[in-house]
């Protein structure tokens, strides 16, 4: 009999918590990943680049192995009828897999594993991708924090070379089961295409962690941060070797942002409502005038605001956007557009490469207003003196809006004193009707 590792946001053989168990199972490991029907079926873009680096990255994953004289199964379909289907391919002893947080991730791997129990088959989880989860960062009365700040305090204090130490998974890779390559399902096979950009390197330099401080607000520098997202998202880069590279480092806000991560992960993990409500129910009185041709405006990058549709036209070339221009963008949306931001948080949901429900919806709940951290509803974020502040040569703007000095570039969708009393009025009635 084998035991099966199911990889999923953890593409990696090099320190990974199921992978390391599986291996010192006392079977030999066969790893398995599913690309799921279900996920892949409703994206509307056939030139995804998630799909397209998971297609990457699988095979490299396949080739490591093949070195290895080891192999991977790799299927396309929906998760439960590929287990129907393994456990009839293959004798199984156990199936080792790493925690997800997101509401259809736990419910999918309850149904698996109760298939597997029915065949007296076991199903053992860890945590991988997070530093700290479920209930390993709680307040002093057992609760769950709902503020960053105290939140990152207790992470900070708690966090010892034990969180951090990697998994010596090479030490036991003779435990990997001698197989033949196993075929594997192209980007064409599932209906899918390459976009072709190439995606960011999986390491980050010392020096750019050293500076991040003085970096990171400034969009036009071209490696202002790490651009490890991809990477962390789909786990082909371990969260502990970069945690361990942080704390190295004579600065500790990079550290901090990891710490942001894990916070958004617990907050999906303890208060899955915020999924699809308001983490502050309150807010979801907002009557949010969600006029159809603005938001095509705003996700065009024609708002006739600079910062903003320079973000936007970021987003949609490359898939990614800097994150002071995403807190921009967002809050435009929200504030001077007063539409939903569940409308924001979908379409970013369809175009970032780094997309990842949790920091996605934290962060759209911030500049809501809505989420956790919120900040008071009157304070709206000015576009302009944004800009003025964050690109002030207006660099990272020409960058992505060639025209913003000529006569074709559009008028302000809205004008700023305006639609700043607006947004004011219409969160001071929702929240006064409690
Ligand atoms: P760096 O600045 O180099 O940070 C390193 C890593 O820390 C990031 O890769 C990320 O994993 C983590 N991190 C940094 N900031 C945050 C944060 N605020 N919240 C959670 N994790 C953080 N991040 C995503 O990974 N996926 C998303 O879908 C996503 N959507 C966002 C939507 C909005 C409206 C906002 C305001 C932020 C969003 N972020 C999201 C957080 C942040 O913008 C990105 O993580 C960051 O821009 C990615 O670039 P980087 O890897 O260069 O980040």
């Amino acid at each position: 009999t084998l035991s099966l590792v199911w990889l999923r946001r953890d593409l990696r053989l090099h320190d990974n918590a199921a992978l390391y168990h599986a291996l010192k199972s006392g079977r030999p490991v066969l790893p398995v990943f599913i690309f799921d029907q279900l996920i892949l079926e409703q994206l509307e873009d056939r030139c995804d680049r998630r799909v397209e680096f998971l297609v990457e990255e699988v095979s490299r994953l396949r080739s490591e192995l093949s070195q290895l004289g080891s192999a991977i199964v790799v299927r396309y379909g929906k998760p439960i009828d590929v287990w129907q289907e393994l456990i009839k391919e293959y004798a199984i002893g156990d199936v080792f897999t790493n925690h997800d947080y997101e509401v259809y991730a736990k419910d999918r791997d309850k149904a698996v594993a109760e298939l597997l129990a029915e065949r007296s088959i076991g199903f053992h989880t860890s945590k991988d991708q997070t530093i700290f989860e479920r209930d390993e960062v709680l307040t002093k009365t057992g609760k769950s924090y709902t503020v960053f700040t105290p939140y990152s305090r207790t992470w900070h204090k708690k966090l010892t070379s034990f969180y951090v130490k990697a998994y010596p998974t090479e030490r036991y890779f003779e435990h990997l089961w001698k197989a033949d390559l196993l075929p594997m399902p192209s980007l064409e096979d599932m209906d899918f295409q390459a976009v072709g950009n190439p995606f960011p390197e999986r390491k980050v330099s010392d020096k750019l962690l050293d500076n991040y401080k003085k970096t990171r607000d400034v969009p036009a520098l071209k490696h202002s941060t790490s651009e490890l997202s991809i990477h962390l998202r789909f786990g082909t880069i371990s969260i502990r070797d970069l945690a361990r590279q942080a704390q190295q480092s004579s600065d500790k806000t990079f550290l901090n942002e990891l710490c942001w991560r894990d916070f958004y992960f617990q907050v999906l993990d303890h208060f899955p409502h915020v999924e699809k409500e308001s983490f502050r129910r309150d807010y979801d009185r907002i009557e949010w005038r969600n006029n159809e041709q603005e938001f095509d405006k705003w996700c065009r990058g024609e708002t006739g605001y600079p910062i903003v549709d320079a973000g936007m036209r970021q987003l949609n070339s490359i898939g990614w956007m800097h994150n002071r221009v995403r807190m921009i963008t967002a809050s435009f949306l929200c504030k001077h557009l007063l539409i939903d931001w569940r409308w924001g948080e979908a379409y970013f949901g369809k175009k970032l490469r780094d997309y990842d429900l949790s920091a996605n919806n934290g962060g759209w709940q911030w500049a809501a207003g809505s989420g956790t951290d919120a900040a008071p509803y009157f304070r709206v974020f000015n576009p302009t003196l944004q800009a003025k502040k964050f690109d002030p040569k207006g660099e990272y703007i020409r960058k992505w809006v060639p025209e913003v000095d000529s006569k074709d570039y559009p008028h302000p969708i809205v004008e700023h004193t305006f639609a700043r009393q607006r947004a004011i009025d219409a969160y001071r009635k929702a929240l006064a009707k409690g």
